[in-house]
């Protein structure tokens, strides 16, 4: 697989010294992803699509929902969200009002380290009190009729239906007795009964397709939602004569989302322009092996892929050369895992200044890198951008292979994504753009056929969304 050549005025225009120059030409290439490359990427992501479609254990999991057919817009009422899985609880409550617009009023509570360890039956009954207390405050206590709650439980659960899964495995620091092999639902479901709570948990979500449908309720054209955050991970509208392994019952629509986990993508290293860069962020990482895609792509990785870059340099003695008294002073926070932030590289690309004065302040505010000079801060610059403009550009590879695998009419599609890093990094979106249009020459206006916008609370309106969904398919089947 051969990648672009650098420009001659790519390199020259850094100002470094020969040695300087030559390290950033085989950097350049390294990082650089053509359009020839991006096709191939794509055209390998669409078999592993189908793969995954076909049968269980595929790199691209392709996991079905159980969120059978598409938003009109119009669909009307109070849905409630839950969202258990990091630092806090939170309750919302979703009131659609039609025609793409909704309300909402939420409420947060702190899950003590108490009850994240504790029984089960605790965490279940402080949870009920929480949803309680908030529809007391919301004056919807008395409901005649059972609201409907959208669940994000952030945690591995094997799935069997909408509403019923079997949790696997504690994560993220709870682990509480009397769960593990249990389904989540039906243990809050007896809490909310126990208290005499109107709600039934209609809809375990998972948070990509939460952002699916969350942007899809105001754009019902959606394809596809995308997570670009911490992680990385897609879902999508696919035609259910198309998900071939599909064991379970005839449907109430004939189309369902699909969770594709796709931050697995070629695990098995076929295809990615992985650099030495990469290999190390992979082997240091907890997860060696695995998340391939994840680790090019989100937020949680850009930086310490820029940190392995500048670190390498740094020993060549082509970046940060100083006297030895002074090096070691400074070279003890660049030096340590994961402390240069994605979000400084946005900040860096942001910098459009002379003398890079911004750049020089945010390396000495947070790594203690005094008296960068402006040729160095340009190299750092331009690593940024290198790292930055790869990950979008691999991000579009995903978009064009959902897009090219279902097919689109003149009307195009839009697609929502959630996460910091689509919405904070500069250009980070135009850079996705511009590979869909190097990808899909044929499309005249790319911002107008494939519409990428920011989808936000996929875990909130997103859950509330699944849980109209839910209670949608009920009604149809029964
Ligand atoms: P989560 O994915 O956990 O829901 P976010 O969507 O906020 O949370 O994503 C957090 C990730 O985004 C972190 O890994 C962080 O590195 C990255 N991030 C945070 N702020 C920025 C920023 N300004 N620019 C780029 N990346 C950012
Ligand atoms: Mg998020």
């Amino acid at each position: 697989m051969s990648s672009k050549a650098p420009q001659a005025h790519e390199v020259t225009e850094l100002g470094g010294t020969p040695e300087q120059e030559a390290y950033m030409r085989d950097i350049i290439d390294q990082f650089t992803v053509d359009t020839n490359y991006l096709n191939q990427i794509r055209d390998h992501f669409m078999a592993e699509m189908d793969k995954g479609l076909e049968k269980e254990g595929a790199t691209l999991a392709m996991i079905p929902s159980f969120v059978e057919g598409r938003l009109t817009g119009k669909e009307e009422g109070h849905f409630l969200a839950l969202d258990l899985g990091g630092t806090n609880l939170r309750v919302v409550l979703v009131t659609l009002e039609g025609q793409g617009k909704y309300k909402t009023v939420s409420s947060k509570s702190r899950v003590s380290e108490e009850l994240k360890t504790g029984p089960m039956r605790n965490l279940c009954d402080y949870i009920a009190e929480c949803v309680d207390t908030f529809l007391t405050e919301q004056g919807l206590e008395d409901q005649e009729v059972e609201l409907n709650l959208g669940y994000t439980f952030s945690f591995p659960v094997l799935q069997s239906r909408i509403n019923r899964g079997v949790l696997t495995t504690w994560t993220k620091g709870f682990a509480c007795t009397g769960a593990v092999g249990k389904d989540p639902v039906l243990l809050l479901q007896d809490a909310l009964l126990r208290k005499h709570v109107p709600v039934k948990v209609s809809a375990l979500v998972n948070d990509t397709v939460g952002t699916l449908l969350s942007n899809a309720y105001n754009k019902p054209s959606t394809l596809a939602g995308l997570i670009l955050g911490t992680g990385a991970n897609g879902a999508y509208i696919e035609k259910f004569d198309k998900i071939t392994k599909w064991k379970g019952s005839k449907a109430s629509a004939d189309e369902m989302i699909i969770n594709m986990e796709f931050g697995a993508f070629d695990n098995e290293r076929k295809i990615l322009p992985l650099t030495r860069f990469d290999n190390k962020l992979d082997r240091e990482s907890i997860n060696p092996h695995a998340q391939l895609y994840e680790k090019m792509v989100s937020g949680m990785y850009l930086g310490e892929i820029t940190r392995n870059v500048l670190t390498d340099m740094i020993d060549r003695e082509l970046l940060l050369k100083r006297d030895e008294n002074t090096s070691l002073a400074w070279s003890k926070e660049i030096s340590r895992h994961w402390s240069f932030e994605t979000a400084f590289m946005s900040n860096i690309e942001a910098d459009n200044s002379t003398d890079y004065a911004h750049t020089k302040e945010i390396l000495d505010t947070n790594l203690n890198l005094h008296d960068v000079t402006t040729t160095e801060a340009r190299f750092i610059k331009k690593i940024c951008e290198l790292v930055g403009k790869r990950a979008a550009r691999l991000a579009a590879t995903s978009i064009a292979a959902i897009v090219k695998h279902c097919g689109i009419d003149a009307d195009g599609c839009d697609i929502g994504i959630d996460g910091s890093l689509y919405e904070f990094y500069p250009s980070f979106e135009a850079r996705m753009y511009e590979a869909l249009t190097e990808m899909m020459p044929e499309l005249t206006n790319i911002r107008k056929t494939i519409r990428l916008g920011l989808a936000r609370d996929g875990s909130g309106v997103g859950a509330a969304l699944t849980a109209c969904v839910a209670a949608r398919m009920e009604k149809i089947i029964a």
